[in-house]
């Protein structure tokens, strides 16, 4: 398909809007399809190095890092494969290297992590979405990309995607919900190869995982992650507020994005990322 509206820096990359996150059923397929990673029965209390937040987790950035790369491959089969357009998804590449390059100076709080960003654009043009894997897999489908007016629109999915990561999200929902150790597999718990699981307990997991959603601080986190990623890497964050306004007007065409359904209204989202640019000295 063709993307006439995209162009680079200032220049529009057709597509944009909303981000939309984690696929559940993703997460847990990797379970299944994964070698064996060591879930503890007791989470750990560490301070997150990006956001100062305390929390209870699981798994270590290796195996967030295991987990998505694991993944990666399903979640593209989900949306039809990889784009076909490599200059489009060069765009994507390259937008989000430049957010990328600012995420460590964010680590206020603690030792940054160094997660292997890797962007890939979906070829899927009907569901308008976006979403992290954790360890840092990220993703946005044609269907959002293409409505995109500008690429600092683009740097605000990509910069909310980001915040999903280092915030640790979907560790700190799957460690809360207490996947595992409610299906029966004890203290600790190996998923996938040898000691993978039974049909019944992949779905299980994947029942489990698919109740899982992050929560509505997770999405104003990555809002704020996002916005001030923006600025760093040089991009106006008031595009944010454009992607936003692409989302509701999906909606009220009747076409609801994914995003919609997992994240706060936008018009929520909007009135705190105004509190956060407000915060923001003058570029
Ligand atoms: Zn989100």
């Amino acid at each position: 398909m063709s993307y006439p509206r995209r162009t680079v820096r200032g220049r529009r990359v057709g597509g944009g809007s909303r981000m939309g996150c984690t696929s559940r059923l993703v997460i847990a397929l990797i379970f299944v399809a994964f070698g064996a990673i060591k879930f503890l029965a007791s989470t750990d209390v560490v301070t997150n190095a990006y956001t100062g937040e305390q929390q209870r987790i699981q798994l270590k950035p290796s195996d967030e890092v295991r987990l998505g790369l694991a993944s990666k491959d399903r979640m593209i089969q989900q949306h039809g494969g990889q784009h076909p357009d490599a200059k489009a998804q060069a765009i994507v590449d390259e937008v989000g290297q430049k957010l990328v390059a600012h995420v460590n100076r964010m680590a206020r709080y603690g030792e940054p992590i160094n997660y292997p960003f890797d962007f890939h654009l979906l070829a899927d043009d009907r569901m308008i979405n976006a979403f992290a894997l954790p360890g840092g897999q990220i993703f946005i489908t044609a269907a959002l990309y293409n409505q995109l007016e500008n690429e600092d629109q683009l740097a605000g999915v990509l910069g909310h995607e980001i915040g999903h990561v280092v915030g640790k999200h979907s560790n700190e929902q799957m460690s809360k919900s207490g996947l595992l150790r409610s299906i029966g597999m004890g203290a600790a718990v190996a998923v996938g190869g040898d000691a993978g699981m039974g049909g019944q307990q992949v779905g299980a997991v994947v029942n489990q995982v698919l109740s899982t959603r992050y929560g509505r601080e997770d999405e104003y986190e990555s809002d704020r992650i996002g916005c001030r990623l923006m600025y760093a890497a040089g991009y106006n964050p008031r595009e944010i507020l454009g992607v936003l306004h692409i989302l509701k007007r999906a909606a009220g065409s009747g076409r609801q994005p994914e995003m919609l359904s997992t994240h706060p209204h936008p018009d929520n989202r909007i009135a705190e990322i105004k509190r956060v640019l407000a915060q923001l000295p003058k570029q």
